[in-house]
Formats: C-alpha cells, structure tokens, sequence
C-alpha cells in the first residue's frame, strides 16, 4: 500500500550525489523525498580527498567548508612497490574531509531545505509507470513522478533491475575491494600519497580534526587466497612497499577494525534504465586512483538539477529529459572514465609500475597531462 503524497522526485540513496540532487531539486520547489539505508553520520570506504572542482558548488549548497578549516592538498607522491617514486604538485589540488562529516553536514543542509529524508529506509523495489511511480521500502510504498537512482557502486536494486555489470565475468574490472582505516601519523598535511603493492594501491591523505584517511584498493583473490585474513594480506603484499610498512608501523589506529567493502566493479554503466535516471556511481564509478569520484558525483546531480529546472514539468517530459541528461553525462564523463581505465591499467603489476614511475620521473608534463585527463573545471 502507498502512503497519499505523490512526490515530484524520489531519489534513492543518500550519499554525495543523492543528498545534492535532492537539496537542489527541493531549492527548485520539487516537493522531493530521499532515501537512504543507512543512519546518518556513518562512515564509509572513500580515500576522503575531493579535488577542487566541487568546492564553489559544495559552498552555494551551503556547507561552511571555509570555516572547518579543513586541509588543503597539493602535491602528490606514487610510490611503486619497490619504493621507486616520483612527486608532483597538484595544480588544480583538492581538500580533505571525511565522509562522516561531509554527507552528515549534507544530510542536515537537506533536512533544512525541506527535503523529506527517510534514513534507515532501504529501498526493495520501483514500479515505474509513464506518471507515477512507486518506491517500495521494506514497510511502505511511496508515490513519486520522478524516481533518481543514486544509491552508489552495487546495491541490491542492480541485481534487481538485472543491470549487465553485475552479471558473473571473468573480466578484470569487476572484482575488488576497498579497505579503509582512520589514523593518526605525522605526515605532510599538503600531500597525497598513492603508494602501489602487487595488485593494488594505497592512498594516504589528510582530513579534518588532525586525522589521516588510509584506504587501499585490492583484489578480492588477493584477499581469498589469504582466507580473508586483512592482516596477513597487509603483512604479506602491501608492506613489500617500504612506504606503506613504515606508515603501518607509525601509525596510530583509530578504529578496532578497518571498513570493508566488496564486489567493487569498474565496467560500463549505463546512465539511465527505462525512465529510472542514475547519478554519481550508480551511473560510472571512476577508478579511485584519479581522486575524484566524489566530485564527478555531484557534478552529475547538478547537471541534472540544471537540466530539471530547464525542462518545465519534467514528469510530462522524460523522454527528452534522459537524452538531454545522456547527452551531457558522456559529454563530461565519458572521457574521464576511459582515461581512468587507462591508468589503472598502468598499476598492479609490480614490475610495470616500476617501469611507469621511472618512465613519468623524468616527463612531469605527461604526469600533468595524465592528470588533467580524469579531473574537471569547477562547476
Ligand atoms: C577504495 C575507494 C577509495 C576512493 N577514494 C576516493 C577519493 O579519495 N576521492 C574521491 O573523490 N572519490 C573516491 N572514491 C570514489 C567515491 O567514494 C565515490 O565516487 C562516491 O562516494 C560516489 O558517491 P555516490 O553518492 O554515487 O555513492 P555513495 O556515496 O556510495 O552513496 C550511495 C548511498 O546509497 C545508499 N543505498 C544503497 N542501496 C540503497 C537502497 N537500496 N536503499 C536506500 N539507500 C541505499 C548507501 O547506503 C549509500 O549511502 C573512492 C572509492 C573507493 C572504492
């Protein structure tokens, strides 16, 4: 049974890009309803670095990211696994926040703006129809003339709308997992570190309150040839590098136990399924060696707010809406997606990631330009 509102958007999933559709879409007068599985604040696997270009769109929602002084990031360092490296700075650079802090400072900024936020609410099901829709929750239905699918790299709803990425492959895109600890270390406070070990890289960089964001990405075979067992993997393959053995042991761990996530997939998505329109990286997750997942996910909901507010009573105009969307999707992503590709495909192999640092050494404008291929302008 639906409740009787009829919403004008739903929006499923409320981290970066579901929490900034929803606030801008309720600032546009849509009466917008968001859900989210979780209960805010919590944390999450993210190596916490944004890079700059969501800043000015972060600061108009109005998060007071002036005032949290928060560190701000420009230089970087890759290590290899041999401890081969090369630094670079960061032109365009980033800042550190944690997600704990940020989505929460949204999710209050949502509730502010109006926007009806249900939390502990997982969603099971939508039964789309050309006018209104419904969203099931594990307990109620919701009626909405727009429905967002912004509920990030793999939830149960993929499975349910049979999505092709997450069919069984044997292709090496589709199969890793992301580790994440907060620590406390003497670091330089300006940098990020992205140090390599077999199979997998190692980011390193500052957030708020004087702590640092560890998170790693890795096989999943990596980890099952190891029973599963996080400290024998670490001990046996990511120490290899002396950078990371030497952070480990430096290191002051906050948590008892690291954040864990799996079956992380970095094949083709499509950017809508029949009217269902998906943002940040329901639609294409971006590799998270090139930073910026975060800031391309919210970039996609203020396309699409842009795009909603251009087309009066957009329920009446889905069809052209999802080709516009479409359009300016791959005209910003596309390319940035590829070249992400691309570059994780120069790391994981030990010996080719040697050969990769040595070789860009020497070149920093390739470094430069590699860089300059997976980031955006500020929007
Ligand atoms: C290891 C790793 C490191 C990364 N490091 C960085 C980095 O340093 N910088 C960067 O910019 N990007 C990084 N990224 C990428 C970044 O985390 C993502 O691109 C970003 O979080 C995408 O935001 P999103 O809103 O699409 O998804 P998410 O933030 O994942 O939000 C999706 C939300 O949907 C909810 N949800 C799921 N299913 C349902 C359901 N059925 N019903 C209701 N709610 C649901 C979830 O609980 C979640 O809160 C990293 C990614 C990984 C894996």
């Amino acid at each position: 049974m639906s409740t009787q509102t009829t919403y004008d958007a739903a929006i499923i999933g409320g981290g970066l890009a579901g929490l900034t559709l929803a606030i801008q879409l309720q600032q546009q007068g849509l009466q917008t309803i968001l859900f989210e599985k979780e209960n805010y604040p919590f944390h999450k696997v993210c190596g916490e670095y944004i890079s700059m270009e969501s800043w000015p769109f972060l600061e108009r929602l109005g998060v007071p990211l002036r005032e949290l002084q928060l560190p701000r990031i420009n230089q970087l360092l890759v290590s290899a696994p041999s401890g081969n490296y090369l630094t670079q700075p960061l032109h365009q650079g980033g800042f550190g926040i944690s997600r704990y802090m940020l989505d929460h400072l949204l999710y209050k900024k949502a509730l502010e703006v109006g926007v009806t936020v249900l939390c502990n609410a997982k969603v099971t099901d939508i039964r789309e129809a050309a006018d209104v829709s419904e969203v099931q929750t594990l307990h109620e239905a919701f009626n909405t003339k727009l429905v967002f699918g912004a509920w990030g790299k793999r939830a149960n709803l993929d499975v349910k709308l049979n999505r092709p990425f997450i069919q069984p492959t044997q292709r090496r895109l589709n199969d890793f997992i992301g580790v994440k600890y907060h620590i406390e270390i003497d670091e330089p406070e300006n940098r990020i570190a992205l140090h390599n070990f077999e199979n997998g890289y190692c980011g390193i960089s500052k957030v708020e309150n004087n702590t640092y964001c560890l998170c790693y990405l890795t096989t999943a075979t990596q980890l099952k040839n190891r029973n599963g067992d996080i400290s024998q993997m670490e001990a046996e393959v990511l120490h290899k590098n002396p950078f990371l053995k030497l952070i480990f042991k430096r290191a002051r761990f906050i948590y008892d136990k690291p954040l864990v996530i799996s079956q992380i997939s970095f094949e083709k998505k499509s950017s809508h399924a029949g009217n269902l329109m998906f943002a940040g990286d329901a639609a294409g997750l971006i590799t998270p060696l090139c930073g910026n997942g975060m800031s391309m996910a919210m970039h996609a909901s203020f396309i699409l707010a842009g795009l909603i507010k251009q087309y009066k009573q957009p329920n009446k105009r889905k069809k052209e809406l999802i080709a516009a969307y479409l359009e300016a999707w791959n005209r910003e992503f596309a390319g940035r997606l590829k070249a992400g590709r691309f570059i994780q495909g120069l790391f994981g192999n030990p010996l080719l990631t040697n050969l990769t640092v040595s070789a860009l050494k020497p070149m920093p404008f390739v470094t430069q330009w590699l860089i300059g291929k997976t980031h955006g302008k500020p929007f």
